[in-house]
């Protein structure tokens, strides 16, 4: 404060700055008062005979202006140090040296009058000297030690002392008043250096933030108006300041859509907050600048001055496009199939979760469908995945297009796909829209250059009655779908209650069958084949059965279908294989057994081995052993079925096509394999001796291809003495059916032959 010692910091020296500048400010007023004190003076003592004196005084005086002057001067412009405020200690100094000179040099021409005017003037500029040296302590010392020397000089006369105590008291508080103003003075302005300094830290932090950033400030005025538009906001926009100053918040966000009204709901959320003055914080929408789409987002709190009017909104804004859209595609492979496009599984969840919670409410429901492609598997099997993939993504296409209206579809994965209906109509059009799938799907497909044809099945619940929970309802879905396979697909089945009581029986069967094999509860049936023409046994088909403990004998077209699904057909056909091989061993050469196999356990390569090790062990050669398969190997099995076969074949084993005709009906299966034998259906031979046009042409038919290809056939099913006649005159080669024999335990197939004709169990 007093600048004795230099100052340690740049605060203090600019402290020390604004006081020499206080001190110059007031340089006026001292020169006024030496000014108009030297004019008074020489009107008191100009006349006393003290001329002399005062002239040289004057003198003394015009030389420490003159030099106070020059010292003032030579400071200006350089930076301040503590020594210009001893340089301006020693102006203070040599005032005070003239006015004590004064008071000494003229105390001996008082007398009262003169007296009085001489201090009076001395007080008046003692009070000046000491407003004027008020903000630096050292200049005011400098200036008022001296003069309170000079005071004793002034009030020399004995009875003055009571005067001259009170001429001193009076210059030492105005000493210490300057004191204590400097003091003030240095703390108020080292408090508004730290105000300054830090402003200009906060600046130059927000400049750094606007420049590196994509972030930038804004703040509007009470109108809502941008004021104090940044560059880098200007920037953004594509805009100069002056152009965006002055524009509602609003619709500068609003871009074209202000005319017509229609804004995003962010941009509503936003102009509430402004208008109820509320902060708000990440508000993100969407913004048209310099010409694109751009995602902002915005935060801002309202501002107040101290008398808590409002003033506006101040805050900060962001150009979030980049991480908004990586945002967007993370959220689309998350939501969407990327093969076709569609809404994926959890994304058609999270529909029908919606779709049924909005349907909780009023009086009609929401429907959901499943479709299953037919044959895509073959598809997908014998010309790769890509052609499948293909294929799938026409399907998506199709569905898409059928599904126009508020129908919601998506590919749940696999060949499998699915249509929410949030609202069902009066009449509801599930099977409308259903008809509609199947035969959109159906159509042929163009892929590269085939010519593809899949089906579709479709499965549909409706909530609440058919679940009324999404969990529910998907099942039911599902089961609906499972019943239109199993009708052989290409239709679209309703749920119907039943179908969870089935579904229920089956889940309990599969349950049961796990132990089956272990608990001995299965075993093997066999019923013979005949010659049609002779009579002759030529071979026993082995059925299996199944007794359970307490459901009783359960039906192989029951259980076999679920063995199939839970695959537990492996072990089961390996079971009959054995059992049946080690039975017909015994049977006079040449009489077979035929042994039904599943698609399923063709899929296994471990096959051929089974049936070499069940031949090897039972010690029947290959050519008697007949191996009964359905259409369905060529449907459902991969490619690798058909090489199996082969290899059976390549061991001598008989193949023969079972249940020909129910199915999938297609001539072209016997190019694909030779088979020995084609068993014609039960349903054709009751239709044929029913003289149905149909069943008898079909029998016809296949009759003539077995010919020309050198195959037997077998008549199934053949009940009575008018269905034999029919299926001889048809030129059935073989005849099976209760007419020559149920199926029947290995003991009562063995007594059909000549005792003498069996051989020994191995
Ligand atoms: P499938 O291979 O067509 O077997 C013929 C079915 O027709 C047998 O039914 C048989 O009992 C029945 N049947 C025979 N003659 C007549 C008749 O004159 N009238 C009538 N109404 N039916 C007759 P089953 O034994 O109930 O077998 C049903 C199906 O179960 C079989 O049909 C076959 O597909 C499957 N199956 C049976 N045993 C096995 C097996 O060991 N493995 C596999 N994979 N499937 C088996
Ligand atoms: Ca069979
Ligand atoms: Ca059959």
């Amino acid at each position: 404060m007093m600048g004795l010692v230099a100052a340690p910091d740049e605060a203090t020296e600019r402290v020390l700055a604004a006081q020499l500048r206080s001190a110059d400010t007031v340089a006026l007023l001292r020169l006024a008062m030496n000014v108009f004190g030297l004019i008074f003076l020489w009107q008191v003592f100009g006349h006393h005979g003290s001329a002399p004196r005062l002239a040289l005084w004057s003198a003394a005086l015009a030389a420490s202006t003159t030099l106070c002057a020059i010292l003032g001067r030579r400071r200006r412009g350089s930076e301040v140090t503590a020594a210009d405020l001893r340089m301006h200690g020693l102006t203070g100094l040599l005032h005070g040296l003239v006015w004590a000179f004064c008071m000494m040099s003229l105390s001996s021409h008082h007398g009262e009058a003169q007296l009085v005017a001489h201090w009076t003037l001395i007080s008046c500029i003692m009070v000046c000297g000491a407003i004027s040296f008020a903000a630096t302590p050292l200049a005011a010392t400098g200036f008022l030690l001296p003069c309170i020397a000079g005071l004793p000089f002034m009030f020399d006369e004995p009875g003055q002392l009571p005067l001259l105590a009170l001429a001193t008291s009076y210059a030492l508080s105005l000493l210490v008043g300057c004191f204590i103003y400097a003091r003030t003075f240095a703390r108020q302005h080292s408090t508004s250096v730290e105000l300054e300094e830090k402003s200009e830290v906060v600046s130059l932090l927000l400049r750094e933030y606007e420049h590196g950033a994509s972030d930038w400030l804004w703040q509007t005025d009470p109108a809502r108006r941008l004021n104090g538009v940044s560059p880098r906001l200007a920037e953004m926009l594509g805009r100069t300041p002056i152009e965006v100053e002055g524009m509602l918040l609003v619709q500068l966000l609003a871009g074209s859509a202000w005319e017509s009204g229609l804004f995003p709901t962010a941009l509503h959320s936003l102009a509430d907050h402004l208008k109820r003055r509320e902060s708000f914080s990440n508000i993100v929408l969407p913004v048209e600048a310099k010409g694109e789409a751009r995602w902002w987002e915005l935060s801002a709190s309202p501002r107040y001055d101290e008398q808590g009017t409002f003033l506006g909104f101040r805050g900060v804004g962001s150009d979030v496009t980049e991480q908004r859209e990586s945002a967007d595609r993370i959220a689309q492979l998350a939501r969407f199939d990327p093969l076709t496009g569609l809404p994926n599984r959890a994304h058609l969840r999270d529909v029908l979760d919606k779709a049924m919670a909005a349907a909780r409410g009023r009086a009609a429901g929401c429907a959901f469908l499943m479709i299953d492609l037919d044959r895509f598997k073959a598809v997908n099997d014998t010309l790769g995945h890509q052609i499948g993939d293909k294929l799938l993504t026409q399907v998506a296409r199709r569905l898409r297009h059928i599904c126009s209206g508020s129908e919601f579809c998506g590919r749940i994965g696999g060949d499998e796909f699915a249509v929410v209906i949030p609202t069902l109509g009066e009449n509801r059009g599930i099977g409308k829209l259903a008809g509609h799938i199947i035969s959109g799907l159906s159509a042929p497909y163009q892929v590269d250059e085939h010519t593809l044809y899949v089906g579709a099945s479709v499965g549909s619940a409706v909530s609440p009655q058919d679940g009324s929970e999404p969990e529910a309802l998907i099942r039911s879905a599902d089961l609906a779908l499972y019943r239109a396979k199993s009708e052989g697909g290409g239709v679209h089945c309703a749920y119907e209650p039943q179908l969870h009581a089935q579904a229920e029986e089956r889940r309990k069967l599969e349950l049961a069958l796990r132990d089956a094999l272990e608990q001995d509860q299965l075993h093997v049936l066999f019923q013979p084949v005949v010659e049609a023409e002779g009579g002759t046994i030529v071979g026993f088909e082995a059925l299996v059965r199944w007794t359970h403990p307490e459901m009783g004998a359960i039906s192989p077209a029951k259980f076999v279908p679920v063995a199939e699904e839970a695959r537990l057909i492996g072990p089961i056909g390996e079971w009959v294989l054995r059992t049946a091989c080690l039975e017909a061993a015994r049977w006079p050469d040449p009489v077979r057994i035929a042994v039904n196999v599943s698609a399923e356990q063709l899929g296994h390569p471990s096959f051929v081995g089974a049936v070499v090790s069940a031949l090897a062990q039972s010690g029947l050669e290959a050519r008697r052993l007949e191996l009964e398969v359905t259409e369905s190997v060529f449907v459902n099995a991969d490619s690798g079925a058909l090489k199996i076969l082969d290899q059976l074949r390549g061991l001598g084993v008989q193949l023969s096509l079972d249940d020909f005709g129910t199915g999938y009906s297609s001539l072209g299966y016997l190019s694909r394999t030779r088979f020995d034998t084609i068993k014609i259906d039960r349903s054709f031979v009751v239709g044929a001796s029913n003289n149905k046009a149909e069943s008898l042409a079909i029998i016809r038919a296949v009759v003539t291809l077995a010919d020309s290809l050198g195959m037997a056939t077998t008549a199934e099913g053949v009940e009575t003495e008018v269905e034999l006649a029919m299926v001889r005159r048809l030129g059935c080669h073989k005849v099976q059916g209760y007419y020559f024999g149920r199926p029947m335990p290995a003991k009562d197939a063995a007594g059909l032959f000549p005792p003498d004709q069996l051989r020994a169990r191995a």
